[in-house]
């Protein structure tokens, strides 16, 4: 037996040591497998592919991360300009919007909204200070738009839009520098209002499919002939197109006559036409959902104009498709995750304050375990997304532009919040139906469908992008053998392919071998960066990561191209490392924000729902693996004892649930971007300062019950007669009796409904 082990350990030694054996065994046939099975890659996916960079999710993915790098990115700070903008313009703002009155009577914002968001440039984050721009951080707009959300979903799509992708930023990155001084000076002021069309009817999902066409020739302008565009678009959804004066437009270049060069295709292009150039149409508006941001179409038929309008110049021309998913990549990791984390904000402070507020059958609703359930995942969830925000936008920050991160934040952060406030409508009940000016949560709950659309529709995003990029883009080799492969000097390739094998076959074997060790051990000896109670989550974290990088070379290995048609396996890869990365933002800001024991129970229920999800994606790849018997090896290297991530328990559950129905710093914090404000005198500030009130007397209330328990005072409701028999036998002095009434009263206003004498 001895002598058979040793003789096949010195057989892989050899196939693996000698070059010429390995490249003839291992390397030429595995080089020829990978040349068959390798779809090869249309343009538009090469320049998605080829976008942005790898941040942390290459450590996640590779199956060992170095948490000290995550622990060592920047901490989210305000520069003291941005922090008092949030503190004087943003909190004017919020005193100003009457969502009721914008979406359900004006379906737009009053006239001197428009006018102070302009004048206190709130369409300028993005714009460098030199052409009057605020040049605020990543950071700094995500909070500004995530306050304005809390109040109105219109009016933070209004700000949010100008300062994503859009001519702004594809000036400020692009631009040459006479058309940043054309534009940028006004579009800092107000006095310009982009949009930006790339969407049309026929290519949504699909945008590198646009129909529209520029052709490139001679034509006039200003009365002199000169080399330019005839446009032709139909574009649809343009958030902002009814009332821009400047229109950022995509299509699709030719030049027939090689009036640019010798290619007649030259590929998506990107231009800047002013609103009032003949023949561009604008104005009509769509109803997204009854939303009142602007949002319409745009149309053009054979428009001319000059070629030094594309963005860029004349050498931009077909660079178009780069540039977009670039910004994009940004765009994504900030607008859609502050929406979506200020809609949970919001959630979670309202829905704490209504169950401590509402009562039925005799006790507050949130002493229902029911409820406690649906308000400690509202709560996790909040902690969850306000955690993704500030990691994401650190990416942002430092110049990173981490396109498999940004997909990750819009899809998960989206999906989290649409989750919250399903959660907080439920808690609410009919309070969160009836529309009116005291309905906090309606315009949210509506709006929630329309992030998980833009900027890349959910499904197509998780199926297609997260892992689908993912999987070349983090892996520490796939890539670089796919260029060998790719390699048209067939001997150059196989050499270089059969190095990057040697390294791949030893990174996989590590995973495979920590991946069942870990599973035997429950990650007992993985590596733990930190000590305290969150030591355990690392350890987790670390055997899951390995997972994943096993998976995902075994299901390249053996779907090989397939897996891109695989989305139902793919997607759930993707949800691996989503996970992965949401709980290491928890970890992260649980880090930054100084170890606070408070927040223990948020940290621990989002681990152990993190943990869960990410198990549970595993299982699902495992269980419909196409192939069986690789299917059932994978789950004994994975889960040989079971899959043992339960999630957060009854116990945990309970516990978040009471502390953030406890009112002070903690819920405070955990509720920063839904601010609530004696000025703002809206449902949201009336509803907490009856919780508060209520709050307070909650001692007396329990002088009361026992009173009436022991037929001191007779039973039923809080009312006028009872205080007053309370006062008369010296349960409860007058002036408690006062307070117990003004709560009363204030907990009364805040359950009331609008009515209306007619619709
Ligand atoms: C309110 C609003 C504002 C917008 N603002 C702008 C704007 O300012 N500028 C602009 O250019 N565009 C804008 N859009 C367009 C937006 O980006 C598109 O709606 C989006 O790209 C999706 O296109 P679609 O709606 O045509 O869906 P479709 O492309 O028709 O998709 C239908 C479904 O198929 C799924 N799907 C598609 N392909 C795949 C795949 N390969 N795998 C799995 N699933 C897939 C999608 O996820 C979706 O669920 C806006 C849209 C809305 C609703």
């Amino acid at each position: 037996m001895m002598t058979l082990l040793f003789l096949i350990l010195i057989a892989i030694l050899v196939v693996f040591g000698v070059t010429d054996i390995r490249r003839q065994l291992i390397s030429r046939p595995a080089f020829a497998f990978f040349k068959r099975v390798l779809p090869p890659l249309s343009q538009t996916e090469r320049e998605a592919m080829e976008a942005g960079n790898v941040w942390w999710d290459g450590e996640l993915f590779r199956g060992a991360p170095d948490w000290n790098q995550l622990h060592s990115y920047p901490a989210n700070t305000l520069t003291e300009e941005e922090q008092a903008f949030l503190d004087n313009q943003v909190a004017t703002l919020l005193t100003m919007l009457d969502d009721y009155q914008i979406v359900q009577g004006d379906q737009d914002l009053p006239e001197a909204v428009w006018e102070y968001i302009k004048k206190e440039k709130f369409f300028s984050f993005i714009i460098p200070k030199e052409y009057g721009g605020l040049a605020f951080s990543a950071h700094a707009a995500s909070t500004i738009v995530s306050r304005v959300a809390s109040r109105s979903m219109s009016a933070a799509v209004t700000i949010m839009v100008p300062n994503s992708l859009g001519p702004g930023e594809l000036l400020a990155h692009y631009g040459t520098d006479e058309q940043k001084q054309q534009w940028l000076p006004g579009l800092a002021s107000g006095a310009e209002v982009p949009c930006f069309a790339l969407t049309a009817p026929t290519a949504g999902s699909d945008a590198g499919a646009i129909p529209d066409t520029g052709i490139v020739c001679k034509g006039e302008h200003n009365g002199e002939e000169v080399l330019g565009i005839r446009l032709t678009w139909d574009k649809r959804y343009i958030t902002l197109a009814p009332v821009a004066t400047v229109l950022g437009l995509a299509f699709k270049l030719r030049d027939p006559d090689g009036l640019l060069g010798d290619k007649e295709d030259i590929g998506i292009t990107c231009a800047l036409i002013p609103a009032d150039h003949e023949g561009v149409q604008l104005g009509n508006r769509h109803n997204p959902l009854g939303m009142a941001f602007m949002n319409g179409t745009t149309r053009g038929n054979d428009v001319f104009i000059p070629i030094d309008w594309i963005i860029g110049g004349p050498d931009y021309a077909g660079r178009g498709w780069r540039m977009l998913v670039e910004c994009l990549s940004a765009g994504r990791g900030i607008s859609l995750p502050a929406l979506a984390t200020a809609t949970a904000h919001l959630a979670t402070r309202t829905t704490s304050a209504y169950c401590g507020v509402r009562q039925q059958f005799g006790v507050q609703i949130g002493e229902f375990e029911g409820i406690q359930e649906a308000l400690a995942r509202i709560a996790a969830n909040t902690y969850t997304l306000e955690s993704a925000r500030k990691l994401t936008v650190t990416a942002v920050d430092t110049n990173q532009k981490p396109s498999v991160i940004t997909a990750i934040a819009k899809y998960h952060m989206t999906e989290l919040g649409r989750s919250v406030i399903n959660d907080a409508m439920d808690v609410h009940a009919g309070k969160g139906i009836q529309l009116g000016p005291n309905n906090y949560l309606g315009n949210n709950y509506i709006a929630s469908p329309v992030s998980i659309t833009v900027e890349g529709a959910n499904i197509l995003t998780r199926n297609l992008m997260i892992f689908g990029q993912g999987a070349t883009r983090c892996h520490p080799y796939v890539l670089a053998e796919m260029e060998a492969v790719a390699n048209p000097d067939t001997d150059a390739g196989l050499k270089r392919f059969d190095s990057l094998l040697i390294s791949h076959i030893v990174y996989a074997v590590r995973n495979a071998v920590v991946s069942f060790g870990h599973a035997i051990t429950g990650s007992r000896f993985a590596a733990k960066p930190v000590a305290g109670p969150t030591g355990r989550h690392y350890q987790h974290l670390n055997r899951l990561s390995a997972n994943l990088a096993i998976m995902t070379d075994i299901s390249m290995m053996v779907l090989g191209g397939s897996l891109k048609r695989r989305e139902m396996i793919s997607a759930r890869l993707g949800d691996v490392l989503s996970q992965l990365y949401l709980a290491s933002a928890v970890l992260r800001n649980y880090e930054m924000d100084g170890r606070q024991q408070a927040d223990l129970p948020f940290v621990h229920y989002a681990l152990e729902q993190a943990t869960q999800e990410a198990a549970k994606a595993l299982d699902g790849v495992i269980r419909n693996f196409p192939n069986r018997a690789v299917g059932w090896l994978c789950r004994a290297l994975l889960f040989p004892l079971g899959n043992h991530f339960n999630g957060p328990d009854d116990k945990r559950k309970r516990e978040v649930a009471q502390a953030i129905m406890e009112p002070g710093c903690l819920r405070n914090r955990l509720t920063h971007l839904c601010p609530v404000d004696e000025q703002l005198n809206d449902g949201i500030t009336e509803l907490e300062q009856a919780f508060l009130a209520q709050r307070q007397v909650a001692p007396l209330h329990k002088a009361l019950k026992k009173a009436q328990r022991s037929g001191l005072l007779s039973r039923g409701p809080v009312s006028e007669a009872l205080l007053a028999a309370a006062v008369e036998a010296k349960v409860l002095t007058e002036e408690q009796a006062e307070q117990v009434l003004t709560a009363h009263a204030l907990c009364r206003k805040a359950i009331d409904v609008d009515e209306f004498e007619s619709l």
